[in-house]
């Protein structure tokens, strides 16, 4: 760092936040920051999202929760995404979720306060199922499913162009190709020094600093600083590098997870919105084809964007879909691509204060993108209003896991 600080160049804007990360999430605070007044800097590496989870995720929006708190988040999300249904292509057609025995119970003792929190949702017999879902065809083994026809499907792309319209519109900056790699804080005001590049970053730079979480090099770039009165950490699964730069951990784990596109042949998913299979593999409609994933449980922590491509496809995800369907037989892998999970050893997201000045909301446990509008006002609210704000959000806090009071989300795949 000594030798990059001695080239920085000062800029003399001083912002309300500089939020570092330009996520679902970071976009999402910058939106609800602008709505109170407080003008946004968000930094990012790459504002195109190359390697960003919000650019590499499913597109799934669900209220089908079992922990109160990601219900209610997700509910308050999806009340705001109805709202802008057409400019963000939010399809409400529906989660389809199957139970084997070992679950099925845990599932319906939790309906009602899943009706108590708003979220519309529904038991199904097997029965049901095949008569609402004719293409599946092999329900052994399936004790029940809920179906809750407020959840969907959701562009996250264009959920994160609204948001940035909308903070832009607010007079925040987006500042790319800038690596955060130092942050000061102090009893007035937040410092943070960036790394930027001097000209667009090819693929290769941004993943080599990105998974290598190196700060770049110094001849294709210069520093800049930025000033704040407070800083936002919103760096999805590399959040614990940045908290690292102020002597914080978190317990996030970064988690590789792969989906497929599918050549879904004569079979078309077009009425039904997320399809979850007991054995862990979920499927949706997408466009012509068909997208499908499976987490595989031994998967290692890492920053790993490696695709397994159709040999992952063979093992892990047809065999799970023919087995529930057999007009799945004919499936054809086409492509795919591997992102990130963000997980916390609960799998509920991180929010709240971390230190004087610097706030946090990430690792939100691959429900991020679902999430994000009501993480963003519950963090603005927490930045602008102290420390009544962010209402039931504030159990979202780090505190947590020192003292146990953990938010364990048990409906996760
Ligand atoms: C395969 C897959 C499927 C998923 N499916 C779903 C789903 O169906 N529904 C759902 O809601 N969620 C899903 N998720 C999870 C969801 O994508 C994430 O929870 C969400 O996108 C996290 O958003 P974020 O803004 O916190 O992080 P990100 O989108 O990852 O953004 C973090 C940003 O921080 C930047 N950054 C990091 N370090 C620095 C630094 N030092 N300096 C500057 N910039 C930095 C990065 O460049 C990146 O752009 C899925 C994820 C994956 C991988």
């Amino acid at each position: 760092m000594a030798t990059l600080t001695a080239h920085t160049s000062p800029r003399r804007e001083r912002y309300g936040v500089a939020i570092i990360g330009a996520g679902a999430i970071g976009s999402a605070v910058a939106m609800a920051l602008g709505e109170r007044g407080i003008r946004a800097a968000l930094i990012d590496l790459d504002l195109s999202g190359r390697l960003s989870s919000s650019e590499r995720n499913a597109g799934g929006v669900r209220a089908t929760w079992w922990q109160p708190i990601n219900i209610a988040l997700s509910r308050a999300s999806i009340r705001y995404y109805e709202s802008i249904r057409d400019e963000i292509g939010f399809r409400q057609k529906g989660y389809l979720i199957l139970y084997d025995d070992a679950r099925w119970a845990e599932a319906l003792r939790i309906l009602p306060i899943q009706r108590d929190l708003d979220h519309p949702i529904e038991a199904l017999t097997p029965r049901e199922v095949a008569r609402r879902v004719p293409e599946i065809d092999h329900l052994d083994g399936i004790a029940g499913a809920t179906f809750s026809s407020g959840d969907g499907l959701i562009n996250s792309n264009l959920l994160k162009a609204h948001y940035r319209a909308r903070a832009r519109a607010d007079s925040a900056e987006f500042i790319d190709g800038a690596f955060v790699h130092a942050i000061e804080t102090g009893p007035s005001e937040a410092r943070l020094f960036c790394w930027r590049a001097d000209a667009a970053l090819t693929d290769a730079q941004v993943a080599r600093m990105l998974t290598q979480d190196e700060p770049g090099e110094p001849a294709l770039g210069r520093m800049i600083e930025i000033v704040a009165d407070a800083v936002a950490i919103t760096a999805g699964a590399w959040a614990p590098n940045v908290l690292k730069l102020i002597g914080l951990d978190s317990p996030t784990a970064a988690v590789r997870r792969q989906l497929c596109v599918v050549d879904s042949r004569a079979v078309t998913l077009e009425r039904y919105g997320m399809i979850f299979d007991s054995s862990g593999v979920y499927f949706h409609n997408d466009g012509p084809h068909i997208l499908a994933g499976y987490s595989p449980p031994e998967e290692p922590a890492g920053y790993s964007f490696k695709f397994d491509g159709e040999e992952f496809f063979q093992r892990e995800i047809w065999p799970r879909m023919y087995a529930r369907a057999s007009c799945f037989e004919r499936l054809r892998f086409l492509s795919g691509w591997a992102g990130l999970y963000e997980m916390t050893p609960d799998r509920s997201g991180i929010l709240g204060a971390a230190a004087p000045r610097v706030f946090e909301a990430h690792s939100f446990s691959a429900h991020g993108v679902m999430q994000s509008y009501a993480a963003g006002q519950a963090l603005a609210d927490l930045i602008a209003t102290g420390a009544r704000g962010g209402g039931d959000a504030r159990s979202l806090g780090r505190e947590r896991f020192a003292t146990g009071k953990l938010l364990y989300e048990e409906l996760h795949w």
